[in-house]
């Protein structure tokens, strides 16, 4: 009895040292010998005010996988330019964006933030999909002020008028978005000031696209890179002192050459430091979770907010793709603090990202 004991505890030790001890299946062989199940359950068992853990809820078993969790599969990033009268590569119509939107309602996508994403915070209702918004170059047409009787209001055909439409209509939606800025933001310098300050008191946030919108790779130096990227962080922290800007989407999508690349995470301008969490690309597929071994927040992929000149690679085509079931979107299980993924995808489980969440592991029937 001893000695089996003994080569249970081995067993549990070697399953801990592997990593293997948030699978919480019971399977190994020796633990279903009746003989064992005495030494393998010590004293505790027979003492419930001892068990604090056991009465509380346990968040696994809260999760109901009949909805198929999967908080491996792919979450898209979105990128938006324009929003106006014709239809362009670069830009929506007021009712194409609308129906983005209402395609997604209806669809079981709930909208995240970049920078949630980038921080493993997914807080997407259980059997939901998140889904990020993105706009570049702080185009007027995002967020545009108009005079009606009197009064300054936002353009209810600009972006943010039509998410605010959206976010009125489906308080559950979640609305936000990222918006991703030069030296002039939104056009329109009077106002300037007044809709930064708007945005983040109203849940949007706002990101760095460079001072000069220069492809990073032309760029030589350290210096060039930290004032093209702190001039504008410090541009947006004139006006909103208490906001971290973390987020830089690359102009045309161009990585700097490697020997800079620290620069554009982390550097300094004129005295003000920025660090940056997450970098987007300019195309062409859905990212990966935030908690995918694939995923680099230095160089993450969006799709194109489109359907012209997309190569098949527009974003209707990554829905269809998941109606069909040829591609895997994320599936929250609902509980933020734990993380549910099935089985045959653990191997892409990034640990690091995990940090102190529980990890959920399930075999699907
Ligand atoms: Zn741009």
């Amino acid at each position: 009895m001893k000695k089996k004991y003994l080569s249970i505890m081995a067993i549990t030790i070697a399953f801990i040292l592997s990593g293997c001890f948030f699978a919480q299946d019971d399977k190994s062989p020796e633990q279903n010998e009746p003989d064992n199940q005495v030494s393998v359950e010590p004293k505790e068992a027979e003492d419930p005010e001892e068990k604090p853990e056991k009465s509380e809820e346990d968040p696994i078993e809260e999760i109901d996988l009949s909805i198929q969790p999967n908080e491996l599969g792919e979450i898209m990033i979105l990128m938006y330019h324009g929003i106006g009268e014709e239809e362009m590569d670069w830009q929506r119509t007021p009712d194409n964006f609308r129906k983005d939107l209402q395609y997604m309602y209806d669809n079981k996508y709930q909208m995240i933030s970049l920078n949630d994403y980038a921080k493993g915070e997914i807080k997407t209702k259980a059997g939901y999909t998140p889904i990020i918004l993105t706009f570049d170059d702080g185009r007027q047409n995002n967020f545009n002020y108009i005079e009606k009787d009197g009064d300054v209001v936002i353009d209810s055909d600009c972006a943010v008028g039509i998410l605010e439409e959206f976010k009125n209509k489906y308080p559950d939606f979640d609305v936000t978005a990222s918006f991703f800025l030069n030296t002039n933001p939104f056009g329109q310098s009077e106002y300037t000031e007044q809709k930064l300050k708007w945005l983040v008191d109203n849940g949007y946030d706002v990101g760095n696209h460079t001072y000069s919108h220069l492809e990073m790779e032309t760029l030589d130096s350290e210096e060039d890179i930290q004032a093209e990227i702190g001039s504008v962080n410090n541009i947006i922290k004139s006006y909103l002192p208490d906001y971290a800007v973390e987020t830089l989407a690359l102009p045309h999508g161009s990585n700097p050459k490697d020997a800079y690349a620290g620069s554009v995470m982390e550097g300094e301008y004129e005295g003000s430091k920025y660090k940056t969490i997450a970098i987007l690309d300019v195309g062409w597929r859905p990212a990966y979770s935030p908690f995918d071994t694939l995923t680099d927040f230095t160089s993450l992929y969006r799709v194109t907010a489109s359907e012209i000149n997309v190569d098949n690679c527009g974003m209707y085509d990554y829905f269809k793709s998941y109606e069909n079931g040829n591609r895997e979107r994320f599936i929250s299980d609902g509980n933020p603090d734990v993380v549910t993924i099935p089985k045959r995808h653990e191997e892409y489980l990034n640990m690091e990202m995990v940090g102190e969440k529980t990890v959920n592991i399930y075999e699907e029937n």
